[in-house]
């Protein structure tokens, strides 16, 4: 039988030879096709984590399974086989002569014919825009290069579960984007450790906090990924794209601006508010209705409602009617009356 669990960690704790503990009582399950970011400050316990799912390390108690396989020394090619990790450093990653053979080394490792490595190899270099590369060296690539290079040794063996460290560290913004479509569109199981939490926001449908070796929330993205007080309390921050939403607000708010001022700020909220997707957000969110327009909303959820009008223009609040605030109120995602998400038992989350 399927196991529907991609990763399972039951109450996992991991200490370095010098004592160090750097996981306590971890235990959480990632459904297989999730895609779940796991964030913390420097030091929180994430490549400690990641590396127990490949079996690099393995935990002092408790225990991890993948795939339905546990993570123990008689499984380990099975499950580096469902399990594939792109490390931040790509050098971690390519030891071959060229591009071709460093992405071919997984398929070849797999025992699979040659035209089936050919083919995975092409797949992968194009995925990662780097088709014609096949033979260049892997060591003269640049390093945003090499980075998309070891992505392709991963994507070629097509592990079921990829598990990112920080995938988008010095990437243009053309294959940054490049891959979050990708990310996005993918059925994998993605696990995703990064200190970007735009992308974390863009891809994640779940967030996992990690601080201090403690599991401290997991709960959907978009609710821990608003929380401006619980983030900052954790040395984290906002996502870039909802702080500089929030502060366009703010300065609309004021309304201390000239009339095409206000129309590129408008617009921008505008954009930016379709560009997080459906409205499918719980939390408070305005959303600006210039008069004389011509887009065409359609509105198939209850819970929206143009309640308030702002400078002469309705806002558009998108916001369980419980959650509903007043005229003068700011908006603050995730803040104040804003949602909240399921902290871990034992963990710091306050409620
Ligand atoms: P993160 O990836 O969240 O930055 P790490 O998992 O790398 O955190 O580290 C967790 C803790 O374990 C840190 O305090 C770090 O200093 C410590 N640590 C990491 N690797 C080792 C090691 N090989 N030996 C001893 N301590 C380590």
């Amino acid at each position: 039988m399927v196991d529907e669990i991609a990763i399972r960690v039951d109450d996992v704790s991991f200490s370095y030879p010098d004592g160090l503990e750097a996981l306590k009582n971890i235990s959480c399950s990632i459904g297989r096709g999730e895609k779940v970011a796991l964030i913390g400050p420097n030091g929180a316990g994430k490549s400690t984590l990641m590396s127990l799912l490949n079996g690099v390390e393995m935990p002092l108690s408790g225990r991890v399974v993948v795939g339905g396989l546990e993570v123990a020394r008689e499984n380990l090619i099975a499950v580096r086989r469902q399990v594939g990790i792109v490390f931040q450093d790509p050098d971690d990653q390519l030891f071959c002569p060229t591009v071709f053979d460093d992405v071919a080394f997984g398929p070849l490792n797999l025992g699979l014919p040659p035209d089936e490595i050919h083919a995975r190899v092409q797949e992968a270099l194009a995925l990662v825009g780097l088709t014609g590369f096949e033979q260049r060296s892997s060591f003269h690539l640049s390093f945003g290069e090499r980075k998309r290079l070891a992505l392709a040794t991963v994507l070629s063996y097509q592990p079921d579960i990829l598990v990112f460290d920080e995938p988008s560290t010095n990437m243009d913004p053309l294959n940054r984007r490049r891959m979050i479509n990708w990310l996005q569109t993918s059925d994998k199981t993605i696990l995703l450790c990064t200190h970007d939490l735009d992308i974390a926001l863009e891809v994640c449908n779940r967030c996992l906090v990690l601080v201090g070796g403690r599991l401290v929330a997991d709960g959907q993205a978009r609710e821990v990924l608003y929380d401006r007080d619980f983030l900052e309390a954790n040395n984290l921050e906002l996502p870039l794209a909802l702080m500089t939403h929030e502060l366009l607000h703010e300065k609309l708010r004021s309304g201390q601006m000239d009339e095409e001022h206000r129309r590129i700020i408008e617009k921008f909220l505008h954009a930016h508010r379709h560009a997080h997707g459906p409205d499918q957000h719980e939390h408070v969110h305005l959303h600006i209705h210039p008069h004389g327009h011509d887009h065409v909303h359609e509105h198939p959820h209850d819970d929206h409602a143009h309640v308030f009008d702002y400078g002469g223009h309705p806002l558009h609040y998108v916001a369980p009617p419980e959650q509903q605030v007043s005229d003068d109120a700011p908006e603050k995602p995730g803040g104040e009356g804003g949602p909240r998400f399921r902290p871990v038992k034992g963990g710091k989350r306050k409620l």
